[in-house]
């Protein structure tokens, strides 16, 4: 069994639980809503208190994630660097202004249907890439906020997010162009705004991207 698998079977869930029907939701009894904001509660006590791996010594601050807690959308980035540390939010530095534009092209906003939220809720050191053991110690919280968000469709911006959702080693530009799955949600991979900040000759796919993550919201 994989990693993602047991972590899903550890808490119960099967590959489909995240699937989930937007028009029934708004008819939530009373009951899972409160059940709803009680493990809400729960995890954003969990991630501030979190030593499960090393990074927790160099934090200023975890980053728990930011936004509608009833999104359609989910992007899913990588880590935080300094600003998100200094901060406490997601993409706050230049990959998220840039994050934030790319937004704008398809008529999203950050916190309107749309929730951030990154594989690593404490800042690497000197903006170094995470660890397999972090990525494994963080993802149970990730997985949580996404059984909780319930989104409609996934967006994995860079390759932590991608290969952690889709464990799987393969590159972004295998995986980008096609829908995924995650967990029965769908899932579309694309570059991360801090490589396209690098690359820019690569941000016309990054637009495909979009163009086609729009495309198949409007047909859920
Ligand atoms: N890069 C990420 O992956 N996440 C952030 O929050 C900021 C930069």
């Amino acid at each position: 069994m994989s990693r993602r698998d047991e972590i899903l079977a550890e808490m119960g869930l099967s590959p489909v639980w995240v699937l989930r029907n937007k028009e029934s939701s708004s008819e939530e009894p009373e009951k899972d809503k409160s059940l709803t904001s009680a493990a809400w509660i729960e995890l954003k006590q969990a991630v501030p208190a979190c030593t499960a791996c090393g990074l927790h010594k160099g934090r200023t601050q975890t980053v728990f994630g930011v936004g509608d807690e009833d999104a359609d959308w989910l992007l899913v980035g990588e880590a935080p660097g300094a600003e998100e540390d200094r901060l406490g939010e997601p993409f706050v530095g230049q990959a998220g202004r840039l994050l934030d534009n790319m937004l704008a092209a398809i008529d999203l906003k950050r916190g309107a249907n749309v929730y951030i939220a990154n594989v690593l809720k404490c800042r690497p050191p000197g903006n170094r890439n995470p660890g397999p053991e972090e990525v494994a110690k963080c993802t149970p919280h990730l997985l949580r906020q996404i059984e909780l968000i319930k989104p409609k469709l996934i967006v994995a911006m860079g390759r932590f997010a991608a290969q952690t959702l889709l464990n799987t080693d393969a590159t972004i530009a295998s995986l980008r162009g096609r829908l995924h799955s995650f967990a029965g949600v769908p899932l579309i991979v694309t570059y991360h705004p801090a490589y396209l900040l690098r690359n820019l000759p690569d941000k016309s796919k990054a637009w495909a991207d979009l163009v086609f993550a729009k495309k198949t919201m409007a047909s859920l």
